[in-house]
């Protein structure tokens, strides 16, 4: 059999992230489809001329981190057996070790991130556009004002250590913070 085409692997994650997050929805009012969320991260990472390895990583990027509670976890060493080596490695960067409070990741995350690959960078700027589009678009019912202020405050505040590798990306982060802000400054 020859070798897979990009086309039938890009499929071959998302599929496999469909399936990892079948049960698993949107926080958000809508209670969207939780894989919505991964197929986003992917177009950005596509549209923006990422490589490869991240787009396959932006697929998968919460597949680690979402399954822990599932009867069958996803593990690192499964991603490293089914997409390889170095799409495992980006997920792994993107991922959050969950045995740490919130606000110690949240905290982890500001400081780590100028440290991250320029794939994990792209990945991350790409996760955090789909989250303050979700948040501006349609929040959690139970997210008070502040509460989403302080969130985009904080996405801001991440994306700083990640811009600086993809210029059409950067900008379109900054678009999107901007009119996040914007909308919560109408709302308050
Ligand atoms: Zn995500």
């Amino acid at each position: 059999m020859s070798s897979p085409t990009q086309e039938a692997r890009v499929l071959r994650a998302a599929v496999f992230a469909a399936r990892v997050h079948a049960t698993h929805k949107r926080k958000g009012a809508a209670a969207e489809p939780y894989v919505n969320h991964v197929l986003e991260v992917a177009q950005i990472l596509a549209e923006h001329g990422a490589p490869e390895e991240a787009i396959l990583a932006g697929l998968l990027h919460d597949t680690v981190e979402d399954s822990d509670q599932d009867p069958d976890p996803i593990t690192h060493e499964r991603l490293v057996a089914e997409f390889g080596a170095a799409v495992a490695a980006i997920v792994a960067e993107a991922t959050d070790d969950k045995s740490l409070p919130k606000e110690t990741r949240k905290a982890l995350q500001v400081r780590n991130a100028p440290k991250k690959s320029d794939a994990a960078k792209m990945l991350k700027l790409a996760d955090k556009i789909s989250n303050l589009r979700a948040i501006t678009a349609a929040p959690p019912a139970n997210w008070e004002h502040a509460r989403r202020v302080e969130y985009v405050g904080w996405a801001g505040r991440v994306a700083v250590g990640l811009k600086g590798v993809n210029p059409a990306l950067d900008a379109l982060f900054e678009a999107t913070y901007r009119g996040a802000m914007a909308k919560l400054a109408e709302e308050a």
